[in-house]
């Protein structure tokens, strides 16, 4: 059985001897053994962590650069390998995988212009002969715990960029997919990074705890489910550290009367069943406007009977199964209460059954009409494929309903009406928003992050706020022997 343990200081190891079963979700069979690391891992990481930063933060933001650009063409080379990875553990389609990994390796192409991205500010002559400008310098370790859904892009929304700043960064990756953080690693460091400076630290919340407790860890940026989230910001900013915390999400598609359909199912189509609904900007609500509902959904429910559900090995596959058997079984409680609740179950994913892969996590899609906002399967985030149409009477009724919700990820409207799109996209209270656009998640050199219980902290991932996080900022004032007046001055200095 394949072990899968630690990379420290550029080389796989494991103190601890405690391991846990990896499943291949489409079969539903054990296909590996991930290690939770004990505290002799924890310490030997982030000791190794500390030396390397010592050195990576001098090596010089141009060669830090060169080292990134070297990595973004080793993915580029392992795209199909890394894919795979996640397919076997996570059980997306392949193309899905694929293109999770490209996203994650935009934000290599963004942090390999650190030069230009760590200028600083100057300011000449603030006082008479007084210069004053602006630094920012890495932190030291910095920390990022990851979901299980996206085992490339999520990471690579923090590592690439914490690294270009000169930081050291430890990954604790989720252990229902461990194995593409460990390729990850190895692939920086063919590309030349020095041991150390990343290091990939396996386990569960006991591993998570150990980081968020210790001393010598400056930053700590997470990604996962809500009520986790809450915990390690508290948890976190209780310690001292920066913190960045992001959570679950339900996603509202608006389709006004006067949208595209053809557009709007398309979109709804891929944004509720992509990746089995395990995303965190998938779109869970569809809230239908006015007389729109009734050919909306039966243009949904078209689709989605024809909707492919097969292992990742199929090339036809459009859906896969979902990560576990547990994950499974809570969805199915999900829409037994959604039933329970009186919302109308039009289509009924429990029963789906894939010859061959029976054992396998497979869901079917499944869709509630007439769910009404005080539901449980309304409320909470199911993460599955399962769709909820809400239908509303008119424009300010479904903003509301985006508003009242207590997540605040993404939303989409769909319309041809540039003043309702102008309207929404001003008064909604989302982190991102999209206009005939499904899953409006910002491209690299832009910033990943929600609004409410769908982020905890100051700052959202990647783009410009990813290098405000990583660094610290400090402001110098100087001035040269020559030009100082004599004498103490007691009063504040002025111009
Ligand atoms: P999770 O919260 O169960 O786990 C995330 C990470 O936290 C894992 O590494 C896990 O080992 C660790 N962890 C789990 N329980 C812990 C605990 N009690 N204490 C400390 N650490 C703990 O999340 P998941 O099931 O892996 O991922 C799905 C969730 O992630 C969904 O809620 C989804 O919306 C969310 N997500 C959010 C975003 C976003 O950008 N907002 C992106 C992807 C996923």
């Amino acid at each position: 059985m394949k072990k899968i343990e630690n990379y420290i200081n550029g080389s796989l190891q494991s103190n601890s001897k405690k391991f846990i079963p990896v499943d291949d979700p489409s079969k539903g069979e054990k296909i590996a053994e991930v290690i939770l690391s004990n505290d002799e891992d924890v310490e030997k990481t982030i000791n190794s962590s500390s030396e390397a930063f010592i050195k990576w933060s001098e090596v010089t933001p141009l060669k830090r650069s060169r080292v990134l650009a070297r990595y973004k063409a080793i993915i580029e080379k392992n795209l199909l390998e890394l894919a795979k990875i996640i397919s076997i553990e996570h059980g997306k389609t392949l193309e899905d995988a694929k293109g999770s990994v490209i996203r994650g390796m935009e934000v290599v192409e963004f942090a390999s212009g650190i030069p230009h991205l760590l200028k600083g500010e100057f300011s000449e002559n603030v006082g008479v002969n007084i210069d004053s400008w602006s630094i920012r310098q890495p932190l030291g370790v910095t920390a990022g715990i990851t979901p299980f859904n996206f085992p490339a892009m999520v990471p690579m929304w923090m590592f690439p960029i914490s690294i270009a700043c000169g930081n050291s960064f430890i990954l604790k990756p989720s252990e229902k997919d461990p194995s593409c953080g460990l390729k990850l690693a190895e692939l920086f460091s063919d590309a030349g990074l020095p041991d150390g400076v990343f290091n990939v630290l396996n386990g569960d919340k006991n591993v998570v705890n150990s980081l968020l407790g210790n001393k010598k860890i400056s930053s700590i940026s997470f990604v996962g489910s809500t009520p986790v989230a809450k915990y390690v910001y508290e948890k976190s900013a209780k310690a001292g550290k920066r913190v960045q915390s992001l959570g679950g999400a339900k996603n509202h598609l608006i389709v006004m009367p006067d949208a595209n359909i053809d557009q709007a199912v398309d979109g709804i189509m891929g944004a509720a069943f992509g990746s089995a609904g395990e995303r965190c900007m998938a779109v869970s609500v569809a809230v239908a406007v006015g007389d729109i509902a009734n050919e909306l959904l039966d243009e949904v429910l078209k689709q989605a009977q024809t909707l492919k559900v097969a292992p990742w090995t199929d090339e036809k596959a459009q859906m896969g199964p979902v990560i576990s058997r547990e994950h499974k079984n809570k969805i199915i409680d999900y829409i037994n209460t959604g039933v329970k609740e009186g919302a109308d179950l039009k289509l009924d994913g429990r029963k789906i059954n894939i010859q061959g892969y029976e054992n396998g996590y497979f869901l079917g899609p499944t869709i509630f009409d007439n769910v009404k906002e005080k539901m449980q399967i309304y409320q909470e985030e199911i993460f599955g494929p399962v769709l909820s149409i809400v239908r509303v009477k008119s424009y300010e009724e479904a903003l509301k309903l985006v508003n009242n919700h207590p997540f605040g990820n993404g939303t989409s409207i769909y319309t041809s009406d540039g003043e309702i799109s102008r309207n929404f996209t001003t008064n909604c209270k989302i982190g991102m928003v999209g206009v005939n656009v499904p899953i409006p998640v910002p491209m690299s050199f832009h910033s990943f992050g929600g609004w409410k219980q769908s982020l905890f902290g100051d700052h959202a991932m990647h783009g410009m706020e990813g290098v405000r996080f990583y660094t610290r900022l400090k402001t110098v004032t100087s001035r040269w022997p020559k030009s100082i007046k004599s004498g103490p001055e007691f009063i504040m200095p002025r111009n």
